[in-house]
């Protein structure tokens, strides 16, 4: 690097007072967050990632990795599979099941606290730098704390401040930058989980197998994910029907004859999906992932949203770091927005409707997935990755019109939908 460059360099990463100032700031250590600070540190900026768990740290998460997760991943990641899938038993409420298999792999099984671990030690490879218990309460883009208008401030509980030229808020679903954006949400759910450990006989009567269950409740649903010696057992419903999810989990449980096995680990969590007029940005501040509410609205899949939107905020970031005033910052921010909504925010809508029908008519979703091979089909190149629920609607009409038609609500409906 020439001294010329060295001191424009210099001159970027301090504020007057001397304090370093960072191109890009990244709130929160999970996919998005990683996958953000990565794409900033491999465009050769100063990145700094900020968590505010230790790692590895556990995160409430059934861990399937589909197609689309799998190719965003930074090249060379080598994914920590537990199992591939290789077959799915359907059943409605514990009732008729059955099984669908495929020769190839449908998608795979990791575990989340050691997955995220390797991301955001790819992030650190790239040259992210990485600082641990470090909870962010706010940020600040205006007022005493912020040295100029191209700064924004980022507030640590404890009152420790660190400067950066823009932020990335990929904080999860109880998002504090989410909250500083302004994201407007339109679909809040609880995910609710236990990890356990099972002997050998039962662990080797899941391998490769999965099992999704159509829950008693509208939109919900029920799934095993074995890992090993350990199986990933979860419902996730509506929130505001906590005690109803509780119940389904432990008949579901019950029902599999795990009962009796102790969980490692019994966890819940929100997730979150936004509205499609919600901002994604605020001046220098971008959110990605669960923060941002970008999630499968239908299967609530979120690790290739997190994974997708986190690269794209890390890009963007980049230029907004590289803005030299508001305007320009704010084209920049704009740009990002527009690259979400043309590609997740697409696939969002289309999971809506999809979600709509499902809520109003799951035998329908049974029996086209246990008994229709064309269904079948689009379910397994869906979770590899060959294809997309947006492509099918688009390269078939009638599956178009068929959503609308098992999507149209019942007289009165509407006012039943305003209370989920
Ligand atoms: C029950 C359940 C099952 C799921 N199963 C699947 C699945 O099988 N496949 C799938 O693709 N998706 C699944 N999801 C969704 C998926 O878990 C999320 O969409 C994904 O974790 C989002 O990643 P993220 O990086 O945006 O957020 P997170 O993974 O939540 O990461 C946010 C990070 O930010 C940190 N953080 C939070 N607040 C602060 C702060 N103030 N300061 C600093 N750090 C902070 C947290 O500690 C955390 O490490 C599931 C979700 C639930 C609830």
């Amino acid at each position: 690097m020439s001294s010329e460059n060295s001191s424009a360099d210099d001159e970027r990463r301090t504020a007057d007072d001397g304090q370093r100032v960072w191109d890009v700031v990244v709130v929160g250590g999970g996919p998005a967050g990683a996958s953000a600070a990565y794409a900033a540190a491999v465009a050769g900026r100063s990145v700094l990632l900020l968590e505010k768990a230790e790692l590895p740290r556990y995160k409430t998460c059934g861990g399937g990795i589909i197609g689309p997760s799998r190719d965003a991943l930074p090249p060379g990641f080598e994914l920590p599979f537990r199992d591939r899938v290789h077959a799915v038993t359907f059943s409605m409420d514990g009732k008729f099941a059955r099984t669908r298999r495929s020769r190839n792999m449908l998608f795979g099984l990791i575990n989340r606290p050691e997955f995220d671990q390797q991301l955001v030690e790819f992030a650190q490879k790239a040259g992210a730098e990485l600082r641990t218990g470090a909870t962010v309460s706010r940020v600040e883009q205006h007022g005493s704390a912020v040295p100029d208008r191209r700064t924004v401030a980022v507030v640590l509980q404890g009152g420790e401040t660190v400067l950066a030229r823009a932020v990335v808020g990929a904080d999860g679903s109880a998002s504090r930058i989410g909250a500083h954006v302004g994201v407007k949400l339109d679909q809040v759910d609880l995910g609710l989980e236990a990890e356990i450990p099972v002997p050998e006989t039962v662990a080797e009567d899941w391998q490769g197998r999965v099992l999704i269950d159509w829950g008693p409740m509208p939109g919900s649903y029920g799934w095993v994910f074995p890992k090993g010696d350990t199986l990933t057992v979860g419902v996730i419903s509506a929130r505001g029907e906590g005690a109803a999810t509780k119940r389904y989990l432990e008949d579901f449980i019950a029902r599999l004859g795990l009962a009796g096995f102790e969980p490692a680990i019994s966890s819940g969590h929100l997730t979150r999906c936004r509205a499609e007029d919600s901002p994604l940005s605020r001046g220098r501040v971008l959110v990605c992932g669960d923060a941002a509410g970008l999630l499968e609205p239908w299967t609530r899949e979120g690790i290739s949203f997190a994974l997708r939107s986190g690269r794209l905020a890390g890009e963007w970031a980049v230029r907004i770091a590289e803005a030299h005033d508001a305007v320009d910052a704010r084209r920049q921010a704009l740009n990002y927005a527009f690259a979400i909504k043309a590609g997740l925010g697409v696939e969002m809508s289309v999971g809506k409707r999809l979600l709509g029908a499902f809520e109003r008519r799951p035998g329908m979703f049974h029996a086209g997935l246990t008994g229709l091979r064309p269904v079948w089909k689009a379910f397994a190149g869906i979770t590899r990755g060959s294809t997309t629920l947006g492509e099918i609607i688009r390269s078939h009409p009638m599956v178009g019109r068929a959503l609308t038609t098992l999507d149209r609500r019942p007289e009165g409906a509407e006012a039943a939908e305003g209370e989920r």
